[in-house]
């Protein structure tokens, strides 16, 4: 489980919202791979407050390489 906060949600892709790919470096993850970031609560300043599903890749090192390159 990592300890850094997610980055500001306006900033990612639908498929990081939903959990289709990677928080961090974007990559694709697979249906029921990666690694559950657990359920987070957004409350826009305009609109009805929603949640959504982080993961990321199971491999922290390999992610942080393609988050970093
Ligand atoms: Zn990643």
């Amino acid at each position: 489980m990592t300890t850094r906060s997610l980055p500001p949600i306006t900033s990612l892709t639908e498929a990081q919202q939903r959990g289709w790919a990677c928080v961090w470096c974007r990559a694709a993850l697979g249906i029921g791979l990666g690694d559950d970031l657990g359920e987070q609560r957004v409350r826009p300043a305009n609109g009805a407050a929603y949640s959504w599903f982080p993961r990321q890749c199971p491999d922290a090192s390999a992610c942080l390489a393609r988050e970093t390159s």
